[in-house]
This record gives structure tokens, sequence and C-alpha cells, in this order.
């Protein structure tokens, strides 16, 4: 349990965590409340303490203390593994639409106050004692994912809140949506324009990686939200009815053509966006009957191409086991020939040799991986 961790109360116990100056906050106190693992480690605080006073109480107790945000009050601790971000309290004085206009505070209610969604301000101290100002421990065994205060207006200030919302209604809510929310969320849809893509990209990801998402995505593409491709909601129903919950999978679903528009609408790590890009390659190897070139070209991303073929594309079950039992039988091998073969065989470099060793892996790769080298030569060089 993250509570329990030595890192965890090594950091509450240089911010005073005992006595509530420092408590665990968010993300970290919901999902341990609800009884759900979390698949990554982050952990928020929110303190008393200003910025300078969380980096001089850290260095003192030797915690790693990185100034990672501070115009926004925010510290990163570290110690081993555990990474803590530590936030000032804030009150918001005002606010121009944009962007709100805080200052420090000691003021706890106004902190849960200005959070978004009351499942989201539940507070934990350092010996486990629940702090919950606005009620969001019903909420969040309720499934409620309610706005705190009025959603509209939360909406105008922070119009990301509304992706939130629906991370959060597929995460906690159980693909239900509150009333109120839904309601607020629709009425913004049209003016969401200026958010930074960033941070949609980022709510949109940690969403994808979730169990359930097949409805909320349907529910967000009626809005006009996010764009997928025509059938893309169904075959998203069948992947998680299948059991696949691969957010880069996902992503393949949503759509192959609109992948790069979705890299640039969502500025998404250029890292995820090839790989979804090779699964649904992979998948269209498959339908054509391609598996071993699927299989020697895409590798793991294969498999994943495969659930691909099986969220959308109907085929019977035998064959999907078919192409699923030859994906793990066969043995891929690098081609065992390379330019300096062909070198050594008085072929110079440039696109002859290009074309030869296509015409070899393709040979390679027809034959499973099973042809001696000489054997391959043999193909050019009789
Ligand atoms: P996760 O489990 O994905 O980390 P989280 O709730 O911790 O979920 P974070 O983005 O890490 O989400 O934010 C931490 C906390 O900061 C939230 O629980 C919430 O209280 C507050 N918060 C984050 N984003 C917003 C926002 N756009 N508006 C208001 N409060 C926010
Ligand atoms: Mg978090």
């Amino acid at each position: 349990e993250w509570l329990e961790r030595a890192e965890v109360q090594a950091i509450f116990a240089a911010l005073d965590g005992a006595d509530g100056r420092t408590r665990a906050v968010g993300g970290v106190v919901r999902d341990s409340l609800a009884g759900m693992t979390r698949n990554h480690a982050d952990i928020d605080m929110a303190t008393e303490f200003l910025p300078t006073t969380v980096m001089q109480r850290a260095k003192a107790a030797g915690i790693s203390a990185y100034p990672t945000g501070i115009e926004h009050g925010t510290v990163t601790l570290r110690v081993n593994d555990t990474v803590v971000e530590v936030t000032t309290l804030r009150e918001d004085v005002e606010t121009d639409g944009r962007r709100a206009i805080v200052r420090f505070g000691t003021n706890w209610q106004a902190d849960a106050e200005r959070r978004d969604f009351t499942i989201n301000a539940l507070y934990c101290l350092a010996d486990g004692t629940i702090v919950d100002p606005i009620g969001g421990v019903g909420d969040l065994l309720g499934g409620r994912i309610r706005f705190i205060g009025d959603a509209r207006q939360r909406i105008a200030e922070d119009g990301l809140r509304v992706y939130r919302f629906f991370r959060f209604s597929a995460s906690h809510g159980g693909e239900i949506y509150d009333a109120d929310g839904l309601a607020a969320c629709s009425a913004a849809a049209d003016e969401l324009d200026h958010i930074s893509r960033e941070r949609v990209g980022a709510e949109m990801m940690r969403m994808l990686a979730l169990p359930r998402v097949a409805k909320t995505i349907g529910v967000m593409d009626r809005l006009g939200l996010i764009r997928v491709a025509p059938g893309a909601a169904e075959a998203l129903v069948r992947y998680e009815v299948l059991g696949g919950r691969s957010a880069t999978t996902r992503l393949a679903l949503l759509g192959r053509e609109s992948l790069d528009i979705r890299q640039a609408d969502w500025r998404l790590s250029k890292a995820i966006a090839v790989k979804a890009e090779r699964v649904a390659e992979a998948a269209d190897l498959l339908r054509v009957g391609d598996v071993a070139w699927a299989a020697y070209r895409y590798g793991e991303d294969a498999v994943e191409g495969l659930a691909v073929v099986a969220a959308s594309d109907g085929w019977p079950r035998e064959r999907l086991a078919e192409v699923a039992r030859e994906l793990g039988r066969l043995r891929v091998a690098p081609l065992p020939v390379d330019g300096s073969d062909l070198a050594a065989r008085g072929m110079r470099p440039g696109p002859e040799m290009g074309t030869a060793l296509r015409l070899l892996e393709r040979a390679w790769v027809d034959s499973e991986f099973t042809l001696q080298k000489d054997e391959l030569l043999s193909r050019l060089f009789h």
C-alpha cells in the first residue's frame, strides 16, 4: 500500500504530515479508497508550507527536491522510486476565464473548492485519516462524478475539465454520466478550441488505458469532442469484450486515416504514434493473409494488429484462431544476408542492391525463415 511505504512516510515526516499541514490528495487517495490499483505511481500532496520551505525541509531530511513548477507552487520530491508532487495551498483571487490569479494560503476548504470533482477533493493524513471537506467519499462510493460548484462555470474556467469529466466517468463512474455534468459538457463542446492540445492528449491517453472506455468514446464522438473513423466506437466495444486494454491498439482502432490528425491534435509522443501506426499496418497485412510478413515486419505489434482485426473485421472465430496459431508458431529471424555479402559478390551499393535485398527478404519470409544463406544468394547469383 502506498501509505505504508517508508519513502512516503519520510516525506510526510519532513513536512509535518502527522498534524495535517501536508496531506496526500487526488488520484492516490481517491483510488485507494475505491479499492483500485493504480497503473502509475504518481502521488500528489498539498501543503501549507511555502515552496521554498518545502525545498529546505526536504533537503534537511536528505530528500531530493526539484522546483518543477515553482510559479504554481509545485516542488517535486523524490525518495528512491517514489516521486511526490507537493503543491502549496492556493486560493483563487480572481480569474479572467483562462488563467486563475492565485496566491498561496493555508485554507484547506478553499484548496478543496478549486479542485475539479468532489472525488478529487479527498485528503489523506500521514496516519491514513481521510479528510473530506466536500462530500467526495459518498460520490466516490456512488460512482458519481460531480463538479465542485457550478459545472458550467468550472468548465468556463478550464475547458480541460470536460475531458477529465469523461475520463473519470469511465474510470470511476462505470460509464454513467452525471446528468448535470453531462449537460454542461455538451453545452461547452463547441467552445473548447483554445485548450492546450498537450493537456487534451494526456487526458485522452490516460482514458484510452482504462479497462472500459468504448461507451465514453462513443458519447464524446457524438458531442464532437473527438473524431473517430466510422465504426470505430463499435470496434472498441468488441475490443473490450475480448479483454483488450492497450491504449495504442485503441488508438489504431480509432482509425488509421486520422492517426496523423490525432498526432497533431493531441501532440502524441512520436513513440506512441509510431507504435499505433505499426499496429494498424500489421492489421492490414493480416487482413490480406500475409501473416509471416506481418510477423517479420512488426514482431509483437502484429499480435496487437490481430486484436485490431478481431475487433473490427467480423472474422469467424476459427480464422482468427488460425492466424493467432500461425503468429505463435513462426520463429521470426532476421535476414541472414546483408549488403556486404552482395558487395563481396561484385554488386555495387545503390538502387540495384536495394531491390536485390528486398527480393531476398521476400524469399526469406516466404520460406518462413528457414533458407540458408547460400540458398538465398544462389537466387541472385547463378
Ligand atoms: P490520476 O490518477 O490520473 O493521477 P488525478 O486525480 O491525480 O488522477 P492529476 O491530473 O494528477 O489527476 O491531478 C491531481 C489533482 O489535481 C486532481 O485530483 C484534482 O484535485 C486537481 N486537478 C487536476 N487537474 C485539475 C483541473 N483541470 N481543474 C481542477 N483541479 C484539477
Ligand atoms: Mg495524479
